[in-house]
Protein backbone atom coordinates (compact mmCIF):
# COMPACT_ATOMS: atom_id res chain seq x y z
CA UNK A 1 0.00 0.00 0.00
CA UNK A 2 1.28 3.47 -0.78
CA UNK A 3 1.57 5.80 2.17
CA UNK A 4 2.30 9.36 2.13
CA UNK A 5 2.65 12.62 4.29
CA UNK A 6 2.31 15.93 4.83
CA UNK A 7 4.72 17.15 7.93
CA UNK A 8 4.44 20.72 8.73
CA UNK A 9 6.74 22.38 11.08
CA UNK A 10 4.00 24.29 13.60
CA UNK A 11 6.06 27.70 13.45
CA UNK A 12 3.66 29.85 10.64
CA UNK A 13 0.37 29.52 9.15
CA UNK A 14 0.37 27.28 6.31
CA UNK A 15 -0.09 29.40 2.53
CA UNK A 16 -0.59 28.12 -1.16
CA UNK A 17 2.90 26.11 -1.39
CA UNK A 18 1.31 24.13 1.47
CA UNK A 19 -1.85 23.36 0.27
CA UNK A 20 -0.17 22.48 -3.29
CA UNK A 21 2.39 20.01 -1.01
CA UNK A 22 -0.58 18.12 0.77
CA UNK A 23 -2.51 18.00 -2.53
CA UNK A 24 0.28 16.02 -4.18
CA UNK A 25 0.83 13.53 -1.40
CA UNK A 26 -3.14 13.23 -0.31
CA UNK A 27 -3.78 12.69 -4.03
CA UNK A 28 -0.63 10.38 -4.56
CA UNK A 29 -2.02 8.27 -2.21
CA UNK A 30 -5.59 8.50 -3.12
CA UNK A 31 -5.06 7.47 -6.57
CA UNK A 32 -3.23 4.47 -5.49
CA UNK A 33 -5.57 3.60 -2.85
CA UNK A 34 -3.03 4.39 -0.24
CA UNK A 35 -3.58 6.41 2.83
CA UNK A 36 -2.25 9.93 3.39
CA UNK A 37 -0.81 10.92 6.79
CA UNK A 38 -0.22 14.07 8.54
CA UNK A 39 2.66 14.67 11.40
CA UNK A 40 3.47 17.77 13.01
CA UNK A 41 6.73 18.38 12.99
CA UNK A 42 7.21 20.11 16.41
CA UNK A 43 11.09 18.87 17.19
CA UNK A 44 12.24 22.85 17.72
CA UNK A 45 10.55 23.72 20.40
CA UNK A 46 11.56 27.21 20.38
CA UNK A 47 9.75 27.72 17.10
CA UNK A 48 6.78 25.71 17.86
CA UNK A 49 3.75 27.27 18.18
CA UNK A 50 1.29 23.76 18.98
CA UNK A 51 -1.83 26.02 18.74
CA UNK A 52 -1.17 25.85 14.80
CA UNK A 53 -1.63 22.43 14.73
CA UNK A 54 -5.50 22.41 14.98
CA UNK A 55 -5.80 25.26 12.27
CA UNK A 56 -3.69 23.28 9.88
CA UNK A 57 -6.11 20.05 10.54
CA UNK A 58 -8.66 22.73 9.77
CA UNK A 59 -6.99 23.95 6.74
CA UNK A 60 -6.51 20.34 5.37
CA UNK A 61 -10.29 19.64 5.88
CA UNK A 62 -11.36 22.81 4.23
CA UNK A 63 -9.25 21.66 1.30
CA UNK A 64 -11.17 18.25 1.37
CA UNK A 65 -8.57 15.97 2.04
CA UNK A 66 -9.13 13.09 4.43
CA UNK A 67 -5.78 12.21 6.53
CA UNK A 68 -4.90 10.14 9.27
CA UNK A 69 -2.83 11.81 11.77
CA UNK A 70 0.71 10.38 13.52
CA UNK A 71 1.92 10.98 16.80
CA UNK A 72 4.07 14.54 16.75
CA UNK A 73 7.85 14.62 16.82
CA UNK A 74 7.37 16.10 20.50
CA UNK A 75 6.01 12.51 21.57
CA UNK A 76 9.09 10.71 20.24
CA UNK A 77 11.82 12.21 21.39
CA UNK A 78 12.87 8.67 23.45
CA UNK A 79 13.06 7.21 20.00
CA UNK A 80 15.13 9.87 18.37
CA UNK A 81 17.64 9.85 21.80
CA UNK A 82 18.08 5.70 21.57
CA UNK A 83 18.86 6.20 17.54
CA UNK A 84 21.53 8.93 18.81
CA UNK A 85 22.86 6.44 21.39
CA UNK A 86 23.28 3.86 18.44
CA UNK A 87 25.37 6.00 15.76
CA UNK A 88 27.10 7.10 18.80
CA UNK A 89 28.16 3.49 19.80
CA UNK A 90 29.28 3.07 16.37
CA UNK A 91 31.61 5.74 16.49
CA UNK A 92 29.87 7.85 13.90
CA UNK A 93 29.06 11.12 15.89
CA UNK A 94 31.22 13.81 17.42
CA UNK A 95 30.35 16.48 19.37
CA UNK A 96 30.64 20.20 18.18
CA UNK A 97 30.48 23.68 19.32
CA UNK A 98 30.80 26.02 16.50
CA UNK A 99 28.86 28.57 16.10
CA UNK A 100 27.19 29.59 12.47
CA UNK A 101 29.72 32.61 12.14
CA UNK A 102 32.69 30.44 12.79
CA UNK A 103 31.70 27.88 10.21
CA UNK A 104 30.59 30.18 7.79
CA UNK A 105 34.65 31.90 8.08
CA UNK A 106 36.26 28.67 8.34
CA UNK A 107 34.02 26.59 5.15
CA UNK A 108 35.75 26.51 1.92
CA UNK A 109 32.81 25.24 -0.02
CA UNK A 110 29.70 26.10 -0.59
CA UNK A 111 26.74 23.48 -0.18
CA UNK A 112 23.24 22.87 -1.05
CA UNK A 113 22.30 23.71 1.95
CA UNK A 114 25.21 27.05 2.73
CA UNK A 115 28.45 26.89 4.00
CA UNK A 116 29.38 22.84 3.93
CA UNK A 117 30.62 22.63 7.82
CA UNK A 118 34.83 22.19 7.31
CA UNK A 119 35.01 19.15 10.21
CA UNK A 120 36.54 21.21 12.51
CA UNK A 121 35.80 18.95 15.68
CA UNK A 122 35.85 16.12 13.97
CA UNK A 123 38.47 14.56 16.44
CA UNK A 124 36.89 15.98 19.32
CA UNK A 125 36.55 13.37 21.72
CA UNK A 126 33.20 12.15 22.67
CA UNK A 127 32.93 12.73 26.69
CA UNK A 128 34.04 16.77 25.64
CA UNK A 129 30.02 17.02 25.70
CA UNK A 130 28.37 19.80 27.33
CA UNK A 131 26.51 22.34 25.48
CA UNK A 132 27.55 20.56 22.47
CA UNK A 133 25.30 19.43 18.91
CA UNK A 134 26.51 16.08 17.86
CA UNK A 135 27.56 15.76 13.73
CA UNK A 136 27.61 12.55 11.92
CA UNK A 137 31.06 11.55 10.72
CA UNK A 138 29.63 11.50 6.83
CA UNK A 139 33.12 9.79 5.17
CA UNK A 140 33.45 6.96 7.74
CA UNK A 141 29.52 6.40 8.05
CA UNK A 142 29.50 5.79 3.96
CA UNK A 143 32.59 3.88 4.09
CA UNK A 144 30.45 1.70 6.72
CA UNK A 145 27.71 1.37 4.31
CA UNK A 146 29.36 1.62 0.83
CA UNK A 147 27.17 3.00 -1.94
CA UNK A 148 23.66 3.87 -1.47
CA UNK A 149 21.02 4.53 -4.24
CA UNK A 150 17.03 6.34 -4.06
CA UNK A 151 14.81 6.40 -6.37
CA UNK A 152 13.07 9.65 -6.91
CA UNK A 153 10.04 9.00 -9.01
CA UNK A 154 10.20 12.13 -11.11
CA UNK A 155 13.85 12.04 -11.05
CA UNK A 156 14.70 8.56 -11.39
CA UNK A 157 17.54 6.63 -9.35
CA UNK A 158 19.93 8.52 -7.90
CA UNK A 159 23.43 7.60 -6.04
CA UNK A 160 23.49 8.87 -2.38
CA UNK A 161 26.27 11.72 -2.32
CA UNK A 162 25.56 13.31 1.45
CA UNK A 163 29.07 13.89 1.76
CA UNK A 164 28.50 17.37 -1.01
CA UNK A 165 26.72 18.61 2.63
CA UNK A 166 29.53 17.90 5.00
CA UNK A 167 29.19 16.23 8.57
CA UNK A 168 25.54 17.15 9.12
CA UNK A 169 23.98 17.85 13.21
CA UNK A 170 21.96 14.88 13.78
CA UNK A 171 21.63 16.09 17.46
CA UNK A 172 20.83 19.67 18.34
CA UNK A 173 22.20 21.52 21.61
CA UNK A 174 18.40 22.09 22.22
CA UNK A 175 17.01 19.19 21.02
CA UNK A 176 17.42 15.21 20.78
CA UNK A 177 17.58 15.07 17.34
CA UNK A 178 17.82 17.28 14.51
CA UNK A 179 15.37 17.26 11.30
CA UNK A 180 17.51 14.94 9.38
CA UNK A 181 17.09 12.00 12.39
CA UNK A 182 13.78 12.98 13.46
CA UNK A 183 12.17 12.91 9.78
CA UNK A 184 14.04 9.73 8.47
CA UNK A 185 13.24 7.82 11.79
CA UNK A 186 9.20 9.33 11.97
CA UNK A 187 8.71 8.01 8.00
CA UNK A 188 10.23 4.76 8.91
CA UNK A 189 8.20 4.49 12.20
CA UNK A 190 4.85 5.29 10.27
CA UNK A 191 5.53 3.14 7.78
CA UNK A 192 5.75 6.00 4.91
CA UNK A 193 6.30 4.33 1.31
CA UNK A 194 6.42 7.40 -0.67
CA UNK A 195 7.87 10.38 1.19
CA UNK A 196 6.05 13.31 -1.14
CA UNK A 197 7.94 17.06 -0.55
CA UNK A 198 8.64 19.94 -2.23
CA UNK A 199 11.99 19.95 -4.35
CA UNK A 200 13.85 22.17 -1.67
CA UNK A 201 14.53 19.35 0.67
CA UNK A 202 16.04 17.08 -2.33
CA UNK A 203 19.55 17.54 -1.17
CA UNK A 204 18.45 16.13 2.45
CA UNK A 205 17.10 12.94 0.58
CA UNK A 206 21.10 12.08 0.40
CA UNK A 207 21.16 12.26 4.33
CA UNK A 208 17.99 10.48 4.97
CA UNK A 209 19.14 7.59 2.76
CA UNK A 210 22.84 7.34 4.70
CA UNK A 211 20.83 7.32 7.99
CA UNK A 212 18.20 4.40 6.95
CA UNK A 213 21.60 2.50 5.77
CA UNK A 214 22.68 2.87 9.05
CA UNK A 215 19.89 2.49 11.08
CA UNK A 216 18.89 -0.52 9.15
CA UNK A 217 15.52 1.25 8.18
CA UNK A 218 13.09 0.26 5.27
CA UNK A 219 13.66 2.48 2.30
CA UNK A 220 11.12 4.02 0.91
CA UNK A 221 10.34 5.61 -2.68
CA UNK A 222 10.43 9.41 -3.18
CA UNK A 223 8.53 12.11 -4.59
CA UNK A 224 9.97 16.13 -4.46
CA UNK A 225 7.62 18.58 -6.19
CA UNK A 226 8.01 21.94 -8.10
CA UNK A 227 7.83 24.48 -5.65
CA UNK A 228 5.46 27.65 -5.75
CA UNK A 229 7.64 30.79 -6.26
CA UNK A 230 6.57 34.09 -6.91
CA UNK A 231 8.02 36.40 -10.13
CA UNK A 232 11.51 36.79 -8.50
CA UNK A 233 11.92 33.04 -8.27
CA UNK A 234 11.63 33.17 -4.64
CA UNK A 235 9.80 29.91 -2.39
CA UNK A 236 6.63 31.17 -1.27
CA UNK A 237 7.53 31.83 2.66
CA UNK A 238 5.59 31.83 5.57
CA UNK A 239 5.38 35.86 5.14
CA UNK A 240 5.18 36.50 1.55
CA UNK A 241 2.52 35.55 -1.41
CA UNK A 242 -0.89 35.33 -0.53
CA UNK A 243 -2.95 35.13 2.42
CA UNK A 244 -2.42 32.34 4.59
CA UNK A 245 -5.09 29.60 4.12
CA UNK A 246 -6.26 30.03 7.57
CA UNK A 247 -6.97 33.71 6.63
CA UNK A 248 -8.62 32.60 3.71
CA UNK A 249 -10.94 30.17 5.17
CA UNK A 250 -12.01 32.59 8.11
CA UNK A 251 -12.91 35.07 5.52
CA UNK A 252 -15.07 32.37 3.66
CA UNK A 253 -13.54 31.01 1.02
CA UNK A 254 -13.87 27.93 -0.55
CA UNK A 255 -11.47 25.60 -0.24
CA UNK A 256 -12.79 23.00 -2.32
CA UNK A 257 -12.35 25.59 -5.25
CA UNK A 258 -8.88 26.42 -4.46
CA UNK A 259 -7.97 22.86 -4.37
CA UNK A 260 -10.10 22.79 -7.39
CA UNK A 261 -7.87 25.07 -8.88
CA UNK A 262 -4.61 23.51 -7.62
CA UNK A 263 -5.24 20.31 -9.19
CA UNK A 264 -5.38 21.95 -12.34
CA UNK A 265 -2.59 24.50 -12.16
CA UNK A 266 -4.35 27.49 -11.96
CA UNK A 267 -3.04 30.10 -9.71
CA UNK A 268 -3.29 33.46 -8.33
CA UNK A 269 -1.35 36.22 -10.72
CA UNK A 270 2.24 36.05 -10.49
CA UNK A 271 2.28 32.95 -8.68
CA UNK A 272 4.16 29.57 -10.93
CA UNK A 273 5.23 26.14 -10.39
CA UNK A 274 9.29 25.80 -10.63
N1 LIG B 1 8.73 19.86 8.33
C1 LIG B 1 9.30 20.23 7.08
C2 LIG B 1 8.77 21.58 6.66
O1 LIG B 1 7.77 22.03 7.16
C3 LIG B 1 8.98 19.23 5.97
C4 LIG B 1 9.79 18.03 6.12
C5 LIG B 1 9.58 16.92 5.12
O2 LIG B 1 8.58 16.93 4.38
O3 LIG B 1 10.41 16.02 5.14
O4 LIG B 1 9.39 22.19 5.81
Amino acid sequence: MIVTRFAPSPNGPLHLGHAYSAIVAHDLAAVAGGEFLLRVEDIDAERSRPELAESYRADLAWLGLGWKEVPAQSTRLAQYSAAAERLKAMGLLYPCTCTRAEIALAATQTGPEGPVYPGTCRHNQPDSTTGAAWRLDVRAALALTGPLYWTDMVAGTQRASPETGGDVVLVRKEAPASYHLAATLDDAADGVTLVTRGLDLFSATHIHRLLQGLLDLPVPQWHHHPLLVDESGTKLAKRRGSASLADRRLAGDDGLTLAAEIREGSFPAGIFLQ
